[in-house]
């Protein structure tokens, strides 16, 4: 039977919901508080510069491709994607190392800085591989309602991996710390430390060395345009501009429709949430929340970022279209993002320059580029302390291309633990949603359907199966058949 159903946010788990829900013949509308689509892949332009102001990274092209392909679509019907030479490159204090786009030329660069590496790295990735196909083509489609999903004959076979961390597996196979720390980035995007993010999770490896880092033309905002337009084609209705207040519930726990900000009240069979758990729940009346403060606050949360958005009036020396700046102590970065929540001494930090690659996103002879300093969520930020970071990475970019570089920005723009909290209700100011540590992975994370009110669902990244952008759009799949089926 058709459904009216009220989507809360526009992110991309929203978005991949409401395309499901409006094929299986409901009525969908989306209320997004901020003026555009696309959530935390917002997008800002500036004086002829285009950043993404979130995610930059197009990792696992067939999560994507599936979710085209599920509506008969190709992503080349919306948009272009370039495989990036090198993908992308680390720097080190008196080095740096440049990640190319195929697996051979990998293994020949790790081999050439360690011997034995090469061979080591191959097996590595063939494990990597089977855990991918495990994991991306079946376990991550499992909606997190019970251990039960876990359990099948190829991980009963792998349960070591579970137990065991990826901090421990890549110490096995390589001895450089430099080569460690390249095997050890991928599981950042998984919000936990290395130590702390089980051997399984490997599968991030896959995706990194073997299935590529890709780039959309026009940036990751394209992402957001095509499945905004792919909802509007599949008649989903969108109201921006529109926070909303309230849930409400009526005395028997049934969802009877949402108020906005402007106290309107609307009524829906359904109610979806794409904005943050924590957030969505605030939206309830007290006895209709499932989790108390005290689970939120033991939960780990993935990093806060500080994000810097700076248009140079020149073109940048000795860079690539992503680098990652592993020129200081990264376990000490760690400490002070996980076990003592403070402001970084010496961060590692992200910098992307997409003009290298896409020159429409600059004007010509300019480059732009955005900043990311991951940082403890919940941290107090101020413009003084965003613009004290921001000198400090600036001086070791200068110092990497040999440029000086200050004189050249023509603006810059932050964005802090604050804006996260402002722009998209963010939980203490979380970038990237709740960890996928042993204990918060699958059935133990938040849950997709409300366990106290029928007919609410939640749906993003900090439910199932987890942050970053293909979860976020395989959460929005997992959340519209359960609407679909109740
Ligand atoms: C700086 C940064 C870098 C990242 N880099 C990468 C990367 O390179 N690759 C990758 O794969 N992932 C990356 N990620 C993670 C990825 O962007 C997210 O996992 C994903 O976009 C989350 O989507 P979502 O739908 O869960 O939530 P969101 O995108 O946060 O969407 C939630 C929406 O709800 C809206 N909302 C909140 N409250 C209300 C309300 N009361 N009423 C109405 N609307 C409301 C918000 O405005 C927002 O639009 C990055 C994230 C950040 C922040």
């Amino acid at each position: 039977m058709s459904k009216n159903i009220a989507i809360i946010g526009s992110g991309f788990s929203s978005l991949s919901a409401a395309c499901y829900l409006a094929q299986k013949g409901h009525q969908v509308c989306i209320f997004e508080k901020n003026k555009n689509t696309g959530g935390r892949a917002s997008q800002l332009k500036k004086d002829g510069f285009t950043f993404d102001m979130g995610p930059s990274w197009y990792w696992m092209p067939d999560v994507f491709e599936k979710f085209f392909k599920d509506f008969n679509h190709k992503v080349s019907d919306f948009y272009t994607l370039e495989k990036l030479n090198p993908a992308y490159k680390v720097v080190f204090s008196n080095s740096e190392i440049s990640i190319e786009d195929t697996p051979e030329k990998i293994i020949n660069t790790f081999e050439s800085i360690e011997k034995g590496s090469g061979k080591a790295l191959r097996n590595f990735l063939k494990e990597a591989e089977d855990n991918y196909n495990i994991a991306i083509k079946d376990l991550v489609y499992n909606p997190g309602v019970s251990p039960l999903e876990l359990i099948t004959p190829q991980t009963a076979i792998r349960v070591g991996q579970f137990f065991s961390t990826i901090t421990k597996k890549v110490q096995k196979k390589v001895k450089d710390p430099r080569l460690r720390s390249i095997l050890e980035f991928p599981v950042l995007f998984l919000g936990a430390k290395p130590c702390d993010t089980p051997a399984f999770y490997s599968f991030m490896n896959h995706a990194d060395f073997s299935l590529g880092t890709w780039q959309p033309k026009g940036g990751m905002y394209s992402v957001v345009s095509a499945m905004t337009s792919l909802a509007k084609s599949l008649g989903v209705a969108f109201r921006c501009n529109t926070p909303i207040k309230k849930i409400r519930v009526d005395d028997t726990g049934k969802v009877l429709g949402i108020t906005t900000n402007t106290d309107e009240n609307i009524n829906f069979d359904t109610v979806l949430s794409g904005a943050d758990y924590h957030h969505s729940e605030q939206l309830l009346d007290i006895q209709w929340r499932q989790y108390s403060e005290k689970y939120w606050l033991k939960k780990t949360f993935a990093p806060s970022s500080l994000l810097y958005y700076v248009g140079f009036n020149t073109k940048l020396q000795n860079i690539t279209h992503h680098n990652l700046f592993f020129d200081t102590d990264f376990e000490k970065h760690a400490e002070e993002i996980y076990d003592k929540p403070q402001w970084p001494t010496q961060p590692l930090f992200y910098a992307n320059f997409t003009s290298v690659t896409d020159p429409n996103t600059a004007p010509e002879g300019c480059e732009n580029a955005f900043f990311l300093v991951p940082v403890a969520p919940g941290l107090k930020d101020t413009k003084e302390i965003q613009d004290k970071y921001f000198e400090r990475i600036l001086k070791r970019l200068e110092k990497h291309t040999g440029q000086d570089l200050e004189k050249h920005i023509i603006f810059k723009e932050n964005f802090g633990v604050s804006d996260f909290t402002q722009r998209y209700n963010s939980y203490k100011g979380n970038a990237y949603g709740m960890a996928n540590t042993l204990l918060q992975t699958a059935f133990l994370r938040p849950k997709l359907k409300s366990k106290k009110v029928k007919n609410l669902f939640f749906t993003g990244q900090l439910t199932v199966p987890g942050p970053g952008v293909p979860p976020s759009i395989i959460s929005g799949k997992l959340v519209a058949d359960l609407i679909d089926a109740s």
